[in-house]
This record gives structure tokens, sequence and C-alpha cells, in this order.
């Protein structure tokens, strides 16, 4: 199939359903490296879950990638792990922000980083609304690898915290989009968007539900994106 790569036009395709009497790939067939794999045979991860080995080697690819699957799929890993290979090649300080909807979410996503990337000692940052900024200050000063945020909160940071900047951020993620959007999350985004690179930045949008809100966040924020759909029904 063929992507339509022009200017001001950002088109998304479908991947072909995964045959369901393949044999089940493994995180190293997916071009996972091995420490990584690794560390998911350490937290139990015996084989990707379907988002995962749908997403994975196309974010491996350098694609941008919307990723379509219900609840408990393991979205987190399909983004975390391409994320973090790409840091274990050329680590550095702001690589990557995750927006996500909930403190509770941005705090889970954070350990699943941490626990994959504990052969990296990789540092995270958690920006979240309802506590003290200061802390946050003095974790961003410690130029963590990646930021987990609320969209409120970073945007915060990034007007209010003296040398905070994402300005060499490679990978953005916006995590579980359609509450982003249910929950008005939408100004702040663009606001966000605003400040980001464009150039040489990946991004990746992951979601339950696809809305129309989620399609125009989308065509605003991925360049000629993959879309990987898992269907709950399968
Ligand atoms: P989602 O974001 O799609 O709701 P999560 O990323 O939170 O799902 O994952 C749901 C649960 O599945 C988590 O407890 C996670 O640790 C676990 N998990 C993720 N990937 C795998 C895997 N490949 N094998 C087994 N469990 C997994
Ligand atoms: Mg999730």
């Amino acid at each position: 199939s063929e992507a339509h790569d022009q200017a001001g036009e950002e088109s998304a395709l479908e991947t072909k359903p995964t045959d369901e009497d393949a044999p089940k790939k493994s995180f190293s067939d997916l071009g996972v490296i091995d420490s990584l794999s690794e560390a998911c045979a350490n937290m139990g991860y015996k084989l990707p879950t379907p988002i995962q080995a749908e997403s994975i080697p196309l974010a491996l690819q350098g694609r941008d990638i919307i990723g379509l699957a219900e609840t408990g799929s393991g979205k987190t890993a399909a983004f975390a792990i391409p994320i973090l290979q790409a840091l274990m090649e050329k680590p550095q300080p702001f690589f990557g922000l995750v927006l996500a909807p909930t403190r509770e979410l941005a705090y889970q996503i954070s350990q699943q980083f941490e626990a994959l990337g504990s052969l990296i000692n990789v540092r995270c940052a958690v920006l979240v609304g309802g506590m003290d900024m200061v802390p946050q200050a003095i974790a961003l000063g410690k130029r963590p690898h990646i930021v987990v945020a609320s969209p409120g909160r970073v945007l915060d940071h990034l007007e209010n915290t003296k040398g905070f900047s994402l300005r060499n951020l490679k990978y953005l993620v916006m995590d579980e989009a359609d509450r982003l959007l249910d929950l008005d999350f939408g100004p702040v985004l663009d606001k966000i968007l605003k400040v980001l690179p464009r150039e040489g930045r990946h991004t990746y949008l992951f979601s339950a539900t696809m809305s129309s809100k989620v399609e125009s966040l989308q065509r605003a924020s991925l360049h000629n994106p993959v879309r990987v759909s898992i269907s709950s029904s399968a």
C-alpha cells in the first residue's frame, strides 16, 4: 500500500488484520533489542499483545502511530518500548513527553517506563495537577529522559519553570486521546503543540476510541501516520 505524503494532507493507513493462525511473534521478532525483550520477560510479558505486535515494528521504522485498542490491551508498552529503544541508542534528557488525562494514569505510565528501562536507569518525572509545583520543578532540574504529564501541568511548567524546555523533544505521546479531549484539554494541547519541535519529532496517539475530535487532533499533530486498529471483538 502507498502513503500519500502531500504537503498539508496527512494520511492514515489501515494495517491488514492479523492472521489468527499465524505463529505468535516474540518481542525479538518485532525488532526489540535483547535488553528490552529481557525487561519484558522480567515483567511477565511472555508475548506481545496484538496492539504491541502491530505497532512496535512500525514505530521502530520511525513511523508516527495512531493506536486504537481497548483498555487493558497493553498500549503503554506499545509506545514505551520503541521510545526506550531509541533512547538507548542516544541517551539524552527530555527525550519523550507522554500526555495522560489523569494523575493515576500518569504514575502508572511512569512506572512502566521505569520498569522497562531499568537496565539503562531511565529517569522519569511526573507532572500532574493538585500537587506542589516546586518538587516537580526540582525533578525537572535533574533532566529526566521522560516526562509524563497532564496537559495543564506541563504547560504550567513550560511557562513558569526556569530552564525547562522541550525544544529537543524526540517523542510525543498523547495517551487516551479520547479522554484527553472529553476532559476539554483540546485548547491546552494546542498550546503545547505550538511550543514543541515538529522537525525530527515522532508522535504517537493512543486511544480506546476514535472520534471526530480525535481525528482533528491527529491531523494537527501527526505526520503521515499509520493507523493500527485492534478490534476488541476478535
Ligand atoms: P492499556 O493502556 O491498553 O489500557 P496497559 O498498558 O495499561 O493497557 O496494560 C494493561 C496490563 O497488561 C498491564 O498490567 C500491563 O502490565 C499488562 N501487559 C502489557 N503488555 C503485556 C504483555 N505483552 N503480556 C502480558 N501482560 C502485559
Ligand atoms: Mg493506557
